[in-house]
């Protein structure tokens, strides 16, 4: 399933900042150059807390992909927006508690594809895939060999789409994240992360401005426009709430509401 990852890095651009680097930086990471470290540095002058919400927020993604394959009994996952690996990443969480399981990697960042292999140590019971592709362009993702020799459109998929919501602007997000879970069957489920201005707004205004100067503009949603992309889908408890207070761990303990910007949630699929 491995791809060739040769010509990526001719198309990574190091003169300006990508938020899969600066998330990278923020999270203690290596993949990541000189511009994003200035970018996150910035950010983090603006807003503190933001290297607690970026942890918290990939945490959510390791309790949610945990869930769905201990509780819910979910063997297949599609990650959009993987970002750069980062142990553990979901395959690795998943597969901790069900070897066989398979997961399908997307991302529309060369620097990401050119670490794709950290992300294709499948389990050898499973299979893990990397698909290099834009959220934009659904068909792209989903007409991919790797979505079609990986998963299985008769057993459920978990869905992930964490981390990236609000770099997808409206209107079309909604029609994306449609697009992208109508073919799973029924029994599928969302999981999904969506950034918030409700709890520091000037703080993540702030983050967001630079964000945006930076030529990564943000879309940040209340609460009803968050809770209106499970329409129609049964959320699982305690429905949509800020990342830490989703299914909390000792982890969680003492985070303060005011450091996560980031409402998260998970839904089945009717
Ligand atoms: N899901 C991971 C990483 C989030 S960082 C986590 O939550 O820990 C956001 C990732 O989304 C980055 O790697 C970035 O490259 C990717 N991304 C942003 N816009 C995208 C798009 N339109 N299509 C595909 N990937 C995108």
């Amino acid at each position: 399933m491995e791809r060739p990852v040769t010509g990526a890095r001719d198309r990574i651009d190091t003169s300006t900042a990508h938020s899969a680097r600066v998330y990278d930086y923020i999270l203690g990471g290596k993949d990541h150059y000189l511009v994003d470290a200035e970018a996150g540095d910035a950010m983090c002058r603006h807003w503190p807390a933001l290297p607690v919400h970026m942890k918290e927020n990939r945490r959510f993604m390791h309790r949610a992909g945990r869930y769905l394959a201990r509780e819910r009994g979910v063997r297949q996952f599609l990650d959009i927006g993987a970002g750069l690996p980062t142990p553990p990443n979901l395959h690795e969480v998943v597969q901790e508690v069900a070897p066989e399981a398979h997961v399908v990697y997307v991302d529309n960042d060369p620097i990401v594809l050119a670490h794709a292999r950290a992300l294709l140590n499948s389990s050898p019971e499973g299979a893990t895939a990397y698909v290099d592709a834009d959220m934009l362009d659904p068909d792209a993702i989903l007409g991919s060999p790797e979505f079609r020799a990986l998963l299985d459109l008769g057993e459920p998929v978990g869905l992930m789409i964490i981390g990236i919501l609000h770099f997808i602007p409206e209107p079309d997000d909604r029609h994306l994240v449609r697009r992208l879970l109508d073919p799973l069957p029924p029994g599928s489920y969302l999981a999904m992360t969506i950034g918030t201005a409700d709890f520091a707004p000037e703080e993540v205004g702030r983050v967001a401005e630079e964000y945006a100067q930076q030529n990564m503009p943000m879309v940040l949603r209340d609460l009803p426009t968050a809770t209106s992309f499970f329409d129609g889908m049964e959320l699982v408890e305690p429905g949509v709430t800020q990342v830490h207070k989703w299914r909390p761990g000792p982890e969680q303990d003492g985070i303060d509401d005011a450091a996560i910007a980031m409402y998260g949630a998970v839904a089945r699929k009717l």
